[in-house]
């Protein structure tokens, strides 16, 4: 049996604190799906499609991670792809709050899913997609945040 992990997130964008998380995680599980969760109320800066392509392209050269996006419970979405894993970053004491939550709220939907945390590299913990999105809209430089894939 195939140890799947979803790594669900908004992406929007794709950041480099994203990406060294899926490839410190690739190791430990055959397949990442990288989940792009989609809220039909939510304005995104990117559209789905491009933080799709984003992601597409930055893994093309790795078998092992797919890109899918999802617009049900995680918990749902993880059943129909056979992932029984979630894998998260955790930046800060704010993160793992928000985290610990959103873990045990999946954990007592579904017993059998784990939720698996990796901490950011210090040189990562400030990135975030928000503030890079705030500097797309303020026009600063974003060399040091954004894989070379994103084009803004
Ligand atoms: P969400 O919209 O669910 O918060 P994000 O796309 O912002 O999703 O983030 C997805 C996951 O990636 C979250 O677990 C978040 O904590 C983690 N993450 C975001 N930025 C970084 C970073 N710079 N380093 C490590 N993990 C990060």
């Amino acid at each position: 049996m195939s140890n799947i992990a979803l790594f669900p997130g908004s992406f929007d964008p794709i950041t480099i604190g994203h990406v060294d998380i899926v490839k410190r995680a690739l190791p430990l599980f055959d397949k990442i799906v990288v989940g792009v969760g989609h809220n039909s109320q939510k304005k995104y800066l990117f559209d789905l499609e491009q933080r799709i392509e984003h992601i597409n392209l930055i893994f093309k050269d790795t078998d092992k991670v797919e890109v899918a996006n999802y617009q049900e419970l995680t918990v749902t979405f993880c059943k129909k792809i056979g992932a029984k894993y979630i894998l998260r970053g955790l930046r800060s004491a704010a993160d793992f709050e928000y985290e610990r939550q959103i873990s045990q709220l999946n954990q007592s939907m579904d017993s059998e899913l784990e939720t698996v945390f990796l901490i950011s590299q210090p040189k990562y913990s400030h990135i975030s997609s928000t503030i890079v999105r705030e500097i797309i809209k303020f026009g600063g430089d974003l060399g040091e945040f954004l894989p070379k894939e994103v084009k803004v």
